[in-house]
């Protein structure tokens, strides 16, 4: 029976986790994806929504809200000569002493034009003045490239600044998104995550990610981090079961392809489906490469392409393998089949792109005009679908 007014105990969550509430996930399971000898750190989360009332649909995104590392804070206020225990305002309105508010509220890496616009009122330095003359465009970006907050502290000092005035000019810590890898129906209370972890060294120190350095050295497992779900309505799997997929997924963004792909064998849908997958080495870097593997054996993925970057002399990438495959690729293309693209956009999603039309106009015999407007189509008609970052 289902009476509406009979209260089912399990039913409703007594509260609501979003943004404003956030989730602390534990940790279940950490497993780097890489294998010894590789030059790449990417690991595997298994993370537990037990009790949250959190749902996701494969494609959308976890939000971890990071904390800043005590190293970070530390070299911090050391940089700015601050009183660590001095009260400021954060943006809420509360209180807090910097240590607490660099580590938990503020965005203390990240350095931008503006921050440094807005530290110049403070420090009326005729150097920033002349770094943010419109007309030094390039240096000013060649100061910035592999800079951080701390080194604005360093390169201009303020004496006497105020911790107050300081954090006024930062920005409050923003959320970090990851394209979920895991489907709920394959995983119940459980969110996945794929994530390259960042760290690098750049004029003269040892720099970090803030949030993929937090799941990798900060939390052990067994221990939460603040999450809330973000939806992506435009990265869907089709609604008609009986249509082929095309997924292009280098790197990490081979995730939401993992929750895709799991997602299908759990409603049982059964139309062909391909994946193409590229880093640098096989032996190293094939991230969940034993899933593939085993998918494909079982006829639960229709076909892999995989493009190992450096495992010869010139570079292997995935739109290399779509234009070898162009023929097939444009038979399933006219056969309705629906094309995601996920990972980097500032290069492999443009690149794929173009390898998109070059296929339309090689195997379709379009015009590049006609095949540029046949890709714009594709997009239109929502079979052409990207999360890329
Ligand atoms: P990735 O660096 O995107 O690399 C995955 C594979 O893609 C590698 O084999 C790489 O080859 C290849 N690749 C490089 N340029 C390409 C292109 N134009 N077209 C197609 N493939 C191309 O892998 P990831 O592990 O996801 O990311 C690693 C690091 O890059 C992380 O630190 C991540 O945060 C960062 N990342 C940044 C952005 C961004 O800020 N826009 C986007 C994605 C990733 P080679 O390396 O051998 O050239």
């Amino acid at each position: 029976m289902n009476d509406e007014n009979t209260l089912n105990p399990n039913s409703a969550p007594a509260v609501v986790y979003d943004k404003n509430n956030l989730f602390p996930s534990t940790l279940k399971r950490r497993v780097l994806l890489n294998k010894e000898g590789t030059d790449k750190e990417t690991l595997h989360l298994e993370m537990c929504l037990a009790g949250s009332g959190l749902e996701y649909c494969p494609g959308d995104s976890l939000a971890i809200v990071p904390t800043n590392s005590a190293e970070v804070v530390e070299r911090t206020i050391e940089a700015g000569g601050f009183d660590p225990g001095e009260k400021v305002e954060i943006k809420s309105g509360a209180t807090k002493p910097l240590g607490e508010a660099f580590t938990s509220a503020l965005a203390i890496t990240g350095l931008t034009k503006i921050i440094l616009k807005k530290y110049n009122d403070f420090a009326q330095s005729e150097k920033i003045e002349t770094l943010l003359d419109p007309e030094n465009r390039a240096t000013l970006e060649d100061y910035l490239w592999g800079r951080e907050v701390v080194d604005m502290l360093t390169d201009f000092p303020i004496p006497g600044l105020s911790a107050s005035d300081f954090c006024g000019i930062l920005r409050q810590q923003p959320p970090r998104l990851y394209s979920i890898a895991s489907s709920l129906k394959a995983h119940p209370d459980e969110v996945h995550l794929t994530i390259a972890i960042v760290r690098y060294h750049s004029h003269g120190r040892d720099r970090e990610g803030v949030c993929s350095t937090l799941t990798a050295d900060r939390v052990n497992e067994g221990e939460t981090m603040p999450v809330y779900m973000h939806g992506n309505k435009r990265f869907k799997l089709p609604e008609d079961g009986e249509k082929p997929i095309i997924m292009v997924g280098p790197g990490t963004g081979i995730a939401p392809f993992r929750a895709f792909v799991e997602e299908r064998i759990a409603t049982g849908v059964t139309s062909k489906s391909w994946l193409f997958f590229g880093d640098q080495h096989r032996e190293t870097d094939y991230l969940y490469g034993d899933e593939w593997e085993r998918y494909l054996d079982e006829g639960k993925l229709s076909r892999i392409d995989l493009a190992f970057s450096r495992d010869q002399d010139h570079k292997i990438y995935v739109q290399h393998r779509m234009l070898e495959h162009a023929a097939e690729m444009w038979t399933w293309l006219s056969d309705g089949a629906v094309f995601y693209v996920c990972g980097d956009a500032s290069r492999m999603a443009k690149d794929v792109h173009e390898a998109l039309i070059t296929i339309a106009e090689k195997e379709g015999g379009k015009s590049r005009e006609d095949a540029e407007a046949w890709v714009k189509q594709l997009n239109s008609d929502k079979r052409y679908r990207k999360d890329v970052y």
